[in-house]
C-alpha cells in the first residue's frame, strides 16, 4: 500500500515536472556536444569571393549577437577550430551546407568542424541567404540542433527566413557556453 501511494506520488512529480520543462525545450535544441570553451577558432581552405563573404557574414551576425560564444579568425588553418570549404555537390541532393562536428557530431567534447558550402544548391540563395546558410551551420558547429519556429536561425527550412541569430538561438548559445 505504501508502495502504491510512493509510486502515484513520483509519477505525478514526473508529469509536473515534464508540464514545466517544455517551454524551455521548445526554445532551442542542444545536438548534445559542444565545444570545451566558447572562444571558437574558424579557418577556410579554397573558398570563392561569395563563400568568403558568406562565411564572414554569418561569423559577423553571430559576433554581433553578443552571446557568449564568439568566433575568432585562425590564419593556420590545420590550428583551427572550424574549417569553411565548398564544392558542386549538386543542385538536387537536397542540401545547401552540411556541419559535421568531430570526433563525435552528437556528444561529447568538439575539437573540430568541417561546414561545407555546396555551391551547386547555394549560387541560387541571394548575400542574405547565404548568410543565414552560414550562420545556421555555425549554430550547428556550437552544439545546437533545429527548431520548427522560422523565425529562429536554427529553423529547419531550407531557404532562410532569418539571417541572424533569434532569441531562442542566443538562448541556446549562452545556456551551452
Ligand atoms: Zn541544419
Amino acid at each position: 500500500m505504501l508502495k502504491q501511494r510512493m509510486v502515484k506520488l513520483f509519477l505525478s512529480f514526473s508529469i509536473v515536472s515534464a508540464a514545466l520543462a517544455l517551454p524551455a525545450a521548445n526554445a532551442y535544441v542542444a545536438l548534445g556536444g559542444k565545444y570545451a570553451s566558447g572562444t571558437i577558432s574558424y579557418s577556410y581552405l579554397g573558398l570563392t569571393a561569395n563563400y568568403s563573404q558568406a562565411m564572414a557574414n554569418g561569423i559577423a551576425a553571430w559576433n554581433d549577437a553578443d552571446t557568449d560564444v564568439s568566433f575568432v579568425y585562425q590564419s593556420d588553418s590545420t590550428k583551427a577550430n572550424i574549417i569553411f570549404r565548398q564544392d558542386t555537390y549538386g543542385a538536387n541532393i537536397g542540401w545547401y551546407a552540411r556541419t559535421q562536428n568531430k570526433p563525435v557530431h552528437t556528444s561529447g567534447t568538439y575539437t573540430k568542424t568541417d561546414i561545407d558550402f555546396n555551391s551547386s544548391a547555394m549560387d541560387g540563395l541571394s548575400v542574405t541567404g547565404r548568410k543565414g546558410t552560414s550562420g545556421h551551420e555555425l549554430g550547428h558547429a556550437i552544439g545546437l540542433d533545429h527548431v520548427s519556429q522560422s523565425t529562429q536561425i536554427m529553423s529547419v527550412s531550407g531557404i532562410r527566413q532569418v539571417s541572424v541569430p533569434g532569441s531562442d538561438d542566443k538562448a541556446g548559445a549562452n545556456a551551452l557556453y
